[in-house]
């Protein structure tokens, strides 16, 4: 039988030998096409100059390294125009000139490296019978050539974090396609300009609200359009709005202290030890919303397919999330809120029941009360018991305003009540979000700019948004003003973003997979290996 069958190599290359081991089979091989041609002129000659050896790495053969000893030929070039007297034989499709490996190997370790990347390709490699080390696999990575530009008309872009959050690059994404159309190693408006530069196609650019990337699309595509993401407009339009409910929170508060407090036991509710909880310092409190807005964006994201007629499976791929956690915001039909942080276990925990019949007593003095908590054998410090003091303090503050039910909400828990559907309002959240609108005209006013807004965004009316900032300008609520003052620098974007279709909600779902693939690889591996692995990834 023909060993070529099971063995396939190319035409005119006859197997002569065979020797297996365990582990290894060696072929010895000799290339016996009569005629080559000439690299230099292309002129066919069967002028024999002389044999040599070559030792090649193959793919594997049933889980054993292959070995190829193969006998190649040199040859006259016969042509006396051509400059190239002699010249070896060439196998173009098998093996490059100077090589140690077929090429059909060196995909198979591409392959290898594309889908792993880590140390756990090597292990893998060996069990399929390729010997390789690190280096090999990220070179054959890094040899793979750019893959062929593809025309994009809806280009999306956005930043992703590179290194811990302090070196960004930037992702670029065919929205039509929904493919990585490339990566840059930074975020810098001239990188991105100078990449749009070369792509006279892009008929519309989706963006965030940032500078950068304006510039990048006013310097590099010219001729486009600019769509600012309506995700990162709702994102700013909601941190306006935390802080108008902020400053209105104070308001109402102060409004309804009684000048005279109340003795009454009866008033004063005490928060329960589990509920006790340090308050969240602002700028915690500012990156718990930006991460809530963005896992709110997503969320919408996920509906919106699921309404096109998308399957959960699908969707997880196209958003990089997984398919669990896309079944169970599905299933949940609500937005769903991420798990409260645990309160962290503080030596204090032991002696706060002390320390709370002492305040029931009538003791208010911190100091005080630390020292006898001291000699008790408390070794932490009087932040923590001064701290828990001032939950007391403002529980009683809100016994006292009873029976408003406004002030168990912080200005980020109220916020949602404000910015939802209204329809998506259970009974409850009704009465409060109604309350809200009661105690302050302020913030009916802020509801029903926040929600006319909304209301635009979801149904793409943009040609209300002149309409709106007007309202809000003749409106005296500052926070908002500031919001349109920031959309009046970007308006025709921001008005194409309400209008348009494209948005950047794809491109969020793919800097997720950019990450995942990051995570897989070298520690700190570099860009342009990364770059490789995520254009390249299947
Ligand atoms: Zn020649």
């Amino acid at each position: 039988m023909d060993a070529t069958l099971l063995f396939p190599l190319p035409e005119g290359m006859l197997i002569e030998d065979v020797q297996v081991t365990e582990t290894s089979l060696s072929l010895t091989v000799r290339a016996t096409h009569p005629t080559s041609c000439c690299p230099l002129c292309s002129q066919a000659s069967s002028s024999i100059h002389s044999h040599y050896q070559r030792t090649l790495s193959d793919a594997s053969c049933v889980g054993r390294q292959v070995q190829l000893s193969l006998t190649v030929r040199r040859f006259y070039c016969r042509n006396r125009l051509c400059e190239r007297k002699v010249f070896t034989e060439r196998l173009p499709r098998f093996v490059q000139p100077w090589a140690r490996m077929t090429i059909r190997l060196s995909q198979h370790l591409q392959a290898v490296g594309l889908a792993t990347s880590g140390r756990g390709g090597i292990k893998l490699a060996v069990r399929l019978g390729m010997q390789t080390s690190r280096q090999t696999l990220l070179r054959r990575i890094m040899e793979l050539p750019d893959l062929p530009e593809e025309s994009v008309l809806y280009l999306g872009i956005d930043d992703f974090s590179l290194w811990r959050g302090q070196r960004f690059g930037t992702i670029l994404v065919n929205l039509e396609t929904h493919h990585i159309v490339d990566l840059l190693p930074d975020r810098r408006a001239e990188t991105a300009a100078t990449w749009m530069q070369q792509r006279p196609d892009i008929m519309a650019v989706s963006r965030d609200r940032g500078v950068e990337y304006a510039k990048a699309a006013a310097d590099g595509a010219p001729q486009a359009i600019n769509v600012a993401d309506r995700f990162h407009v709702v994102k700013n339009l909601t941190e306006a709005l935390q802080l108008l409910l902020a400053r209105c929170q104070e308001e109402i508060k102060a409004a309804s202290q009684t000048p005279e407090p109340c003795q009454d036991e009866q008033s004063k509710q005490v928060v329960s030890l589990e509920e006790w909880r340090p308050p969240e310092p602002a700028h915690v409190e500012k990156a718990r919303l930006a991460r809530r807005a963005g896992r709110y964006a997503r969320y919408q994201q996920v509906v919106e397919l699921q309404e096109g007629g998308m399957k959960p499976k699908e969707i997880a791929q196209r958003m990089g999330i997984a398919q669990r956690t896309i079944r169970r915001w599905l299933a949940s039909g609500t937005f769903p809120e991420a798990r409260k942080r645990r309160k962290r276990q503080s030596s204090f925990e032991v002696f706060a029941p002390y320390v709370l019949s002492r305040w029931k007593a009538g003791e208010r003095n911190g100091l005080a009360l630390w020292r006898e908590i001291k000699e008790q054998g408390y070794t932490g410090t009087g932040r923590t018991v001064y701290r828990y003091l001032e939950t007391l303090k403002q529980a009683e503050v809100k016994a006292s305003a009873n029976p408003q039910r406004l002030q168990k909400f912080s200005a980020n828990t109220a916020i949602w009540l404000f910015v939802r559907d209204p329809e998506s309002l259970d009974e409850m959240e009704q009465k409060d979000l109604a309350a809200f609108c009661q105690a302050s005209i302020t913030l009916k006013k802020a509801y029903d700019l926040v929600q006319d807004f909304l209301s635009m965004v979801h149904k793409r009316e943009g040609h209300r948004l002149e309409t709106w900032l007007e309202q809000v300008t003749s409106s005296n609520l500052s926070e908002l003003q500031s919001f349109a003052t920031g959309v009046e620098r970007d308006k025709a974007a921001v008005q194409a973003g309400l209008t348009w279709w494209i948005n950047n909600g794809v491109v969020e779902g793919l800097v997720t997979k950019v990450k995942l693939i990051k995570r897989q690889m070298y520690g700190r591996a570099s860009f342009a290996l990364l770059r490789q692995r995520v254009l390249h990834a299947l």
